[in-house]
């Protein structure tokens, strides 16, 4: 994904962002060290304090990530997460001690009772949570062209939103199914 996306709304946008570390169209992944996890997850402000970060933490955080990217496909239709995803992410809640936290505002909500990149991980996933009680989640998506692969926040009315960018991936499509359409008459 080479274009500008629409952010999520809140704190909704760090799940998206999260998602978005690995740019698939331009094969580049922001998360390949433990080094560049942390400075990551430091920036998210989901964590805090001195922890060693370590090639485990890593890839369990890779491992959420596509989860992640499954659970949003599954937007686009609401259809029900994938059973390899559920468990991915039920794990890492699990490893995160998500704990049913009384807010002052919003009622009920997970928030992580462990620390480091477990916690941090449960941070991304209580902001999930979050956005799943205030019906935001639904509309956070993966871009349906493969090659790419992007989340972004559908704002169209009717939900209905296929591509991160109808500039880019939209007409890239167009472009496709009108070629598909040339080739069939021709032939
Ligand atoms: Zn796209």
């Amino acid at each position: 994904m080479s274009g500008a996306t629409t952010p999520a709304p809140g704190r909704l946008d760090t799940v998206r962002r999260f998602v978005n570390t690995l740019d698939i169209d331009s094969a580049t992944d922001a998360l390949t060290t433990p080094g560049e996890l942390e400075d990551w997850l430091r920036s998210a402000s989901l964590l805090a304090g001195a922890t060693s970060v370590g090639p485990d933490d890593l890839a369990r955080a890779v491992v959420v990530r596509e989860a992640l990217r499954s659970a949003l496909t599954a937007n686009h239709g609401g259809d029900p997460i994938p059973a390899g995803a559920l468990a991915v992410l039920n794990d890492a809640a699990a490893r995160a001690r998500l704990t049913a936290t009384l807010t002052a505002r919003d009622g009920w909500r997970p928030r992580p009772a462990a620390g480091g990149v477990d916690g941090a991980l449960g941070g991304l996933l209580a902001l999930v949570g979050d956005a799943m009680a205030d019906g935001t989640w639904a509309r956070l998506k993966i871009c349906v062209n493969d090659t790419c692969q992007w989340a972004f926040y559908d704002e169209s009315r009717a939900r209905s939103g296929k591509w991160c960018s109808m500039q880019v991936c939209g007409n890239r499509a167009k472009q496709r199914a009108w070629r598909d359409r040339k080739a069939e008459s021709t032939t």
